[in-house]
């Protein structure tokens, strides 16, 4: 496939989710959150009862991986072998366990073809940690989106307080510490932005002046 694809990559709570899904909308793009599939993974190892440092064992899961993305109205709902876990992969705990899962190489390669083939015309937006530096190397236009790890605490657990759930900030910027931690420094993958890779800091950015930012930056590769 040759469609266009714009690279969103960082770590947890950057604001990567908002600002991919505007710019998708926006551009009329399809939509990759490569995140949602290394989620959806911890689930089907969770209900599999395989651990989730356990490579040989989670290979096969992550090949046949039976998930359906749905979108309807700007809503996606996600399907793993038959039963809606849309809400589930978005607790802490599925969090974490995906980054464990997500830290196997041989797990990681068999993911690839299948995020790959989120790429069609008109184009695609790609958000996750290896979007720029693996997935997709001939990406059109990368970013590389960051914030302080205290704001991306606060904005989570803005997001989550608005959900219902019951969270602490210090908690949740532990996770995040945590989780940054076992992202960037595992052998395979790490999060760090690619070479050409456009680095925003969005810590006192607005949504709006994050889409401009990329807008523009995209726009000078064309
Ligand atoms: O972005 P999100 O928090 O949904 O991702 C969950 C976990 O999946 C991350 O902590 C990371 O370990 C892993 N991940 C990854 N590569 C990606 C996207 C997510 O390793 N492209």
């Amino acid at each position: 496939e040759n469609a266009p694809v714009i690279t969103i990559d960082g770590p947890s709570g950057a604001g990567k989710g908002t600002v991919s899904t505007l710019l998708a909308r926006k551009l009329g793009w399809h939509f990759l959150d490569s995140g949602a599939i290394y989620r959806v993974m911890a689930v089907a190892a969770m209900h599999h009862q395989i651990d989730a440092d356990d490579e040989y064992g989670l290979v096969p899961l992550a090949s046949n991986l039976d998930v359906v993305f749905e979108s309807s109205e700007g809503h996606c709902k996600v399907v793993l072998e038959g039963e809606d876990v849309t809400d589930v992969i978005r607790t802490e705990e599925v969090g974490a366990v995906a980054s464990k899962v997500a830290a196997l190489p041989r797990v990681r390669e068999a993911l690839l073809r299948r995020q790959r083939a989120f790429r069609d015309a008109p184009g695609l937006i790609a958000d996750g940690r290896d979007m720029g530096t693996v997935v997709f190397p001939n990406a059109i236009t990368k970013v590389f989106l960051t914030a302080s790890a205290e704001e991306r605490a606060r904005r989570r657990f803005e997001q989550l307080k608005a959900a219902g759930h019951d969270v602490t900030i210090d908690r949740l910027l532990a996770d995040i510490r945590a989780r940054d931690e076992r992202d960037s420094n595992r052998a395979v993958a790490p999060l760090k932005p690619a070479d050409d890779a456009l680095v925003l800091d969005s810590t006192e950015l607005s949504i709006e002046q994050v889409l401009e930012a990329i807008v523009t930056f995209h726009a000078e590769k064309q």
